[in-house]
């Protein structure tokens, strides 16, 4: 295969590859604002996180409370046991107790209006999934073909990269550099086919001798007019 065969089919191969890259970037500007679904996901997080949040606290009161009623038992065995006689230290373990009981009854009433918040903050929660659900049906509705298509050129695209690196290998390094100057200044066309003695690229009859040179295939020749590497199949 001659070098300038072998880089026209690399240019087909980064045609294609430019191609599907515009389609994709069609289709993500057709592709509809998600900010429904993407707000609902906030909401959803957010009303999880208060949900855990109070989860975490009932918890922690609920062990806080266990633990008084420990200490509590224990001062109550010491107070009615008998082991301890003197009036002195008697008042003030009942005092104690007194204050135990105080703090356990905040605690409880705590505990009570938690819960009721908990069923309220559950019931939010679970209607904010409700509603990201209802978005996500709603946003596939509506662009579940075009996010196929997306899906579909995102895969093709990466199989022509992998053929792109075989081919780019197979292209001598110095044809490669200069195919790669031409490609960026010539729009991704470095290189034009002849056909019926004419330059595709710029449309210009080419002189005779440079159509021959051309046709030898041995050397890259380039268009007098717009410069692009010249290609006979
Ligand atoms: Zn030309």
């Amino acid at each position: 295969m001659s070098n300038v065969r072998r880089l026209y089919e690399l240019q087909e191969i980064d045609l294609a590859i430019k191609d599907d890259n515009k389609s994709i970037y069609d289709i993500e500007g057709k592709l509809q604002d998600d900010s429904t679904v993407v707000e609902a996901k906030a909401k959803l997080e957010e009303e999880g996180s208060r949900l855990s949040e109070m989860r975490k606290t009932e918890k922690q009161l609920d062990w806080d409370i266990e633990e008084l009623s420990v200490k509590m038992k224990d001062v109550d065995k010491q107070l009615y046991g008998g082991s301890v006689k003197n009036p002195k230290d008697l008042t003030s373990l009942n005092e104690e107790l007194e204050h135990f009981k105080q703090r356990r009854g905040i605690m409880e009433d705590g505990l009570l209006d938690l819960m009721t918040d908990l069923e309220q903050q559950q019931r939010a929660f679970d209607y904010a999934k409700s509603e990201l659900g209802k978005a996500q049906v709603e946003w596939r509705e509506n662009n579940g073909h075009l996010v196929e298509d997306r899906d579909r050129l995102n895969n093709e695209t990466a199989e022509l990269e992998g053929k792109r690196e075989d081919a780019a290998s197979q292209v001598d390094k110095s044809d490669l550099v200069i195919y790669e100057r031409l490609r960026k200044t010539k729009g991704g066309e470095a290189i034009a086919r002849v056909e019926q003695g004419m330059c595709r690229g710029c449309r210009i009859n080419l002189p005779t001798h440079t159509l021959q040179k051309v046709r030898t295939g041995q050397e890259l020749v380039y268009c007098t007019n717009c410069g692009r590497i010249l290609y006979i199949s």
